[in-house]
Parts: structure tokens; sequence; C-alpha cells
């Protein structure tokens, strides 16, 4: 008998396993496929490498303003999916030998969950006091009418040798506008149809324009309210919002998710799922039947690693005892690329919806030394307070390494830490993360380096 069954080992499985390994329990993670799940073969780390050759490739044209004299040759896609596969492939055997090194057993194979307490293998039964179901997400179907042959799916964009010569992209999330970013950067053609007014409608409004903005700039050509409706003797046909546009392309990105939440035994159970698919669990990652928890991208929502992680935390400690609460308004996005993202909590728009009395800060690149002397001045922080306690709502930035700033602000917002208190800090100089600072300092109208308030 052992203590917790894992299923799936994506960023969820792997850490569940390893942390319910930590408070001793006697584990065993259930694997189809390789280690590593979408994370590491098919998500953040090929797509991360992709966005580090693209941000090379602009670096390298800005050489010259460093006096250095480069000649651009051209662009290899076969050395990037190279590098991607032994990355990956590192990546995956290092959480074999971790998993290993805590006592794990690993049974490839598909599991079924049989009851609260089994789960089938083929012909082997594994029954255990818990099961955590971290069984992640799959590419949609594509349901484009039309589209067969020109569609290109995140898997074949990241394993592609050659580059198209122009793309269609209709995903406004995260995925497609990293994917819009890198293909424009290379060199793409791209046309960014969105079925909404704006890319990124759960981010700040102020995010989405900067990141449109700087799309715009690596000629990416955006059309607002119009919708693929189907692909016509090699035409894209978009629903516009007053009439139909018709647009030509040699591909159309397909990288629409869902999460895998059926058709392995849970729905004989009784676990209830969400409106988007995903699988329903509580504050403690637990489902509606006892014994039984889930983790990650089968619970839909923000499906992302570390949000995969951080609940498989919190599942496994609560499988073994230990009670835990998955904090999940310490949600932290972001977006990779020369120009990034990073942002947590909520957006001045969604504040403002749920009553609070909003007050905000904001600080621009342009006047930080450092991303003045990088050459890397296109960026901003916006912060999202509430007027009366100087509660931090949410914090948004735009900008050079956004991804790695965003950090302060969960740690902030984790600590419970007021506008007030951040604003008193300070840090090396010179340095990215002092436009945190200013912003935060402005929220309280006293950021030194911006012209004088009204
Ligand atoms: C192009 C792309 C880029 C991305 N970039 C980022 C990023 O930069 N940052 C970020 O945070 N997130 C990113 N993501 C999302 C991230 O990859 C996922 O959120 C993460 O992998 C989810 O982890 P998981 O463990 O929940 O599921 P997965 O990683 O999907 O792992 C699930 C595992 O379960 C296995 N499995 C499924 N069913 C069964 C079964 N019945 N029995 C046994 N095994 C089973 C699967 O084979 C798989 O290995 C990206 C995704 C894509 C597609």
């Amino acid at each position: 008998m052992y203590d917790v069954i894992v299923l799936g080992g994506g960023p969820g499985g792997y850490a569940a396993a390893i942390r319910a390994s930590q408070l001793k329990g006697k584990v065993v993670l259930v694997e189809e496929a390789a280690m590593g799940g979408t994370c590491v073969l098919r998500g953040c780390i090929p797509s991360k490498i992709w966005l580090t050759a693209a941000s090379m490739k602009e670096q390298a044209a800005k050489a010259a303003d460093f006096g250095i004299s480069l000649e651009l040759k051209g662009f290899d896609c076969a050395a990037v999916v190279a590098r991607t596969q032994g990355v990956s492939n590192d990546i995956a055997m290092g959480m074999s030998a971790l998993l290993a090194s805590n006592g794990i057993e690993v049974v490839t194979g598909r599991g079924v969950v049989q009851s609260a307490h089994s789960v089938a293998v083929g012909e082997t039964v594994l029954e255990g006091k818990s099961i955590i179901v971290a069984t992640g997400s799959r590419l949609a179907p594509c349901t484009i009418p039309g589209s067969e042959g020109l569609v290109l799916t995140t898997d074949e964009l990241l394993a592609m040798t050659s580059l198209p010569g122009s793309v269609l992209v209709t995903d406004p999330g995260p995925i497609g506008v990293e994917c819009a970013m890198l293909l424009a950067t290379l060199g793409c053609q791209v046309v960014y149809a969105l079925p909404g007014a704006r890319i990124l409608p759960d981010e700040d409004q102020d995010s989405a324009q900067r990141l449109a903005s700087a799309l715009r700039e690596r000629g990416v050509r955006i059309m607002p309210r119009c919708s693929l409706e189907r692909i016509e003797n090699g035409e894209c046909v978009l629903a516009g919002k007053k009439k139909e546009e018709r647009v030509r392309v040699d591909k159309v990105l397909w990288s629409l998710r869902e999460p895998v939440s059926t058709g392995f035994g849970l729905e004989a159970l009784g676990v209830g799922r969400n409106s988007d698919g995903g699988i329903s669990v509580d504050a403690h990652c637990a489902t509606a039947v006892n014994g039984i928890y889930a983790a990650g991208d089968c619970t839909g929502g923000w499906m992302l690693s570390h949000v995969a992680s951080a609940m498989a935390i919190c599942a496994a400690e609560n499988a073994m005892g230990t009670p835990s609460v998955w904090q999940s308004q310490l949600v932290s996005r972001a977006i990779w690329g020369t120009v990034q993202m990073g942002s947590v909590g909520l957006s001045e728009e969604q504040a403002d919806r749920a009553g609070r009395e909003v007050e905000t800060g904001s600080f621009p690149y342009a006047i930080n030394g450092y991303a003045m002397l990088r050459g890397e001045v296109d960026g901003a922080v916006k912060v999202v307070a509430d007027a009366q306690t100087g509660e931090i709502l949410g914090v948004h930035i735009v900008g050079s390494q956004a991804s790695e700033l965003i950090g302060e602000a969960v740690l902030a917002m984790q600590l419970e830490c007021t506008v007030h208190e951040f604003a008193r800090g300070f840090r090396v100089h010179p340095a990215f993360c002092e436009t945190v600072v200013d912003g935060f300092r402005d929220t309280e109208g006293w950021a030194l380096y911006l012209p004088k308030r009204g």
C-alpha cells in the first residue's frame, strides 16, 4: 500500500511526488509518456530557447552601438531544435534521477483511477491512501473549418527546421503573444487576428498596450475584433466588426489547450469539473472525492508550470496529513522575449470591478539609468494598490527582465508588505529593479526622478 499514487510526470506530478516523499510517504508516480510533461518537452523550456534565440538576434543587431562589428549570416532553425532537445533531455534525466534519489517508484503506463484508493496501469493495480492527479493539458483538436494542411501547432512550431513566410496567430493569451513575438523577430510576416479588442484580456490594459506596441514595432499586423471563421481556397476568412476580412498566409498557428481531466476514470467516481473542463478542487487542492487531489493544468484556470508545482506541493502536504492552503492570489504570469511582461495580482480594471478604492503608481524604464545604458528603454512598472490601506493588489511590469523583477512583487504580496513599506526600500544601482521601487514611490506621489505631480 502506497501513501500517495501520483498520476503524471510533468511539473505538477514531479513536485507532488517529491514533496510527499520528503514527508516520509511511500510514493509511486505513473507516467504514460516521457518524464517532463508539457513544460520540459513541448512548452516552457523549448519555447524559451526559441525566444532566447530571437532575443539574441535582436541584441546582435544592436552590437555596433557597443563597438562590436558583427555580420549576421542567417538563422539555423535546426540548431535551435537540437538545443531544445538537448536541454529537454538533460532536464528530464535530472528529474528521473531526483525521483530515484527520493526513493520514488516510477511506473510507465497509462493510469486509470478505479476508486479513491486504486489506480490500474495495464494489468497492475496500485493501492494507495491518496491519489494526486496531475495529468496536465493537451492541444485541443483544431476546429477551424478548412484548416487541413495549413495548421501549425505549437508542438510543430517548436520543432520546425525552416521558418514559414507568413503566419496567422489568433490566440490572444500569453502563448499566442510569445509565438507572434518569436515569429516576427525571426523575420516572418505575422498577422494577429484577435477575437476581442486586445491581446492579453486577463492582464492590465496598460501592459497589453505596451506589448501590442512592441509587437507592432516588430512588424506584426494586429487586427482587433476579427475572429477566424474558416479557411477557403487557402484564404483565412475573418469575421470583422463591420465586414469580413480575408488574409492569405502560409500557416495558421493553433495553440488552444484543454485540461486532461476525463477518460481515465474520474467521471465515474463523481469528481467534478469546472466550466473550462478542469477538475474542480478546493483551496486544499482536494476534489469532491475524499482521498483524490488534483494539481496543475488538469484543473484548468491559469495553466502554468509554477502553478502546477505550487498546487502539487499543497496537494502532497494535505495528502500526507500536513494542512496546506493553495495561495492562488500569488500566481505570477510572464511573457518572455526581448520585451518581457511580468504580473501578479489584480489589474487596475479587475480591482475597480471588485469595488476596491484603487490608487496606482507607475515608473517608465525610459528614465532608469540601467535601461538607458543598455538601450532597453521600452517598458514600465505599474502598481495597483488599495488607496485606504496601502495593500498591494497587483503589479504589472513590461520591459527587459520583467519575468525576474515580478518576483519582488510576489514576495511583497506573500509577506503582506504595504506600498509604504516597499517604497521605503532601496536597491543596487544601476539596475532594472530600481524601477520597481520607483513605481511604488510614485503610488505615494514621491518618485524622485519623475516630474513633479500636478
Ligand atoms: C508552447 C507552450 C509554452 C509554455 N510556456 C510556459 C512558460 O513559459 N511558463 C509556464 O509557467 N508555463 C508555460 N507553459 C505551460 C506549462 O507547460 C504547463 O502549465 C505545465 O507543463 C503543466 O504541468 P502539469 O504537470 O500540470 O502537466 P503536464 O506538463 O502536461 O504533464 C502531465 C503529464 O501527465 C501525463 N499523463 C496524462 N494522463 C495520464 C495518465 N492517465 N496516466 C499517466 N500519465 C498521464 C502526461 O503524459 C504528461 O507527461 C507553456 C505551454 C506551452 C504549450
